[in-house]
């Protein structure tokens, strides 16, 4: 399995078109261009890449199958259906290649610390993983109310050696544990590493994150063209903030003919104000030290997003993603909670496989592309998760 990192967007300062950036304070700044720098770095170091497929086989067990699903590919009827299974990965998602990835970076600078921000758990989760893996002490940030709905979550971090901290700020979840991190990294900056769980945040963040996960789309490009001969017609992948989709798409973004969609939450509606879609509905604004998409009220505050799976709960979007939306290179669309929920029925019963409810979304959007298509098309979603730690909100939902 090859690790490369391509060269193309963003430019120099970070930028996806007019999206991305550094909006951050001062103190900060000097960090982020060391961090760049040091980033820029091993991009191009054997021995760095080296370490890294390392533990993206024999660790996080890479690379993952690409399984073609036939009995739901028999009850659509037009779509061919291969399914990229990151639900096969140590811990159940595709966010240990990125932690993998950043704590190998921490390592490298010398950081003895890590601290990360959560709002479902699974990205604690991950950072704690591979925090306890290197034997570094591990700070994750979490909005008290989170925290009471995650328990389960709260109590994994905390067997992996990590301190979760109650953040008791504002609305009490993911956007004030994000400002708790911030200041703690301000703080603590100089032994301290911070571990972003998507491809946002202010550069470098935003393609460091795409380079870690992009190892999804280049196997499973390789895996395709085996399999089938040629390139795919479709793409598809659910977004929260956009790592599992940039990393299924980044190999093809070339490749003209290889149309993608990516699938934003609809909540219990685009019409009502609790979805998480801010590529359909939201505004340009800053965010978590980057300029994208946002959810926010007429006066300019971000809003509480709403999806019923967790990871997608993010009222922002990565820049890339925003600037593809705007060059029409990648086709957004949405799905509610509901339709959801029938996806992960309907892969459940149909290939044995239960999705994370994140993952459930791009599902969903399958039964759509089906009735779409005009002739049979051949397509590869990103089963970004499994469905275990979702059971609790499936019980309640059903
Ligand atoms: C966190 C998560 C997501 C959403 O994050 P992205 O950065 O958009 O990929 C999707 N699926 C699963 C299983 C997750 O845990």
């Amino acid at each position: 399995m090859e690790v490369q990192f391509h060269m193309t967007l963003p430019d120099k300062n970070g930028h996806f078109g007019e999206f991305g950036g550094k909006f951050v304070p001062e103190t900060l700044m000097a960090m982020l261009e060391d961090l760049e720098k040091v980033f820029t770095s091993l991009r191009s170091d054997a021995k760095f890449k080296r370490e890294f497929r390392y533990y993206l086989t024999e660790y996080a067990g890479r690379p993952t199958s690409l399984y073609l699903a036939e009995r739901l590919s028999a009850h659509l009827k037009t779509l061919k259906v291969y399914l990229k299974r990151e639900d096969l990965l140590h811990t159940g998602a595709h966010k240990i290649n990125n932690t993998l990835g950043q704590v190998l970076v921490a390592r490298k600078m010398g950081k003895t610390r890590i601290i990360a921000e959560t709002g479902a758990g699974q990205h604690g989760v991950a950072t704690a993983t591979a925090a306890a893996l290197m034997g570094l002490e591990c700070v994750v940030y979490m909005g008290a109310e989170d925290i009471q709905r995650q328990a389960l979550n709260v109590d994994r971090m905390r067997l992996l050696g990590a301190q979760v901290v109650p953040v008791t700020s504002g609305s009490q979840t993911l956007k004030d544990a994000m400002n708790e991190a911030i200041r703690d990294w301000v703080t603590n900056v100089r032994h301290t590493f911070y571990i972003i769980g998507s491809v946002a945040g202010p550069h470098p963040y935003p393609v460091m994150v795409r380079d870690f996960q992009a190892v999804i789309g280049r196997e499973a490009r390789r895996q395709f063209r085996t399999k089938e001969r040629r390139l795919p017609d479709y793409l598809l992948a659910c977004v929260g903030g956009g790592s599992n989709a940039m990393g299924l798409f980044h190999a093809f973004i070339g490749d003209k003919n290889v149309k993608m969609i990516g699938v934003e939450a609809a909540g219990r509606g685009l019409q009502t104000h609790q979805h998480a879609a801010p590529l359909a509905k939201g505004d340009i604004g800053v965010l978590h030290g980057s300029k994208s998409r946002v959810l926010e009220t007429k006066d300019g505050q971000i809003e509480v997003a709403h999806s019923i799976a967790a990871g997608l709960d993010y009222p922002g979007v990565g820049p890339e993603h925003a600037y593809y939306k705007k060059t029409g290179r990648v086709e957004y669309v949405s799905v509610t909670d509901k339709a959801a929920m029938a996806g992960l029925k309907l892969l459940s019963e149909s290939e044995g496989i239960i999705p994370a409810l994140e993952t459930a979304h791009a599902i969903a959007y399958l039964q759509k592309l089906a009735r779409r298509v005009r002739r049979t098309s051949t397509v590869i979603v990103c089963l970004s998760g499994r469905g275990d730690k979702d059971m609790g909100m499936i019980k309640k939902f059903l």
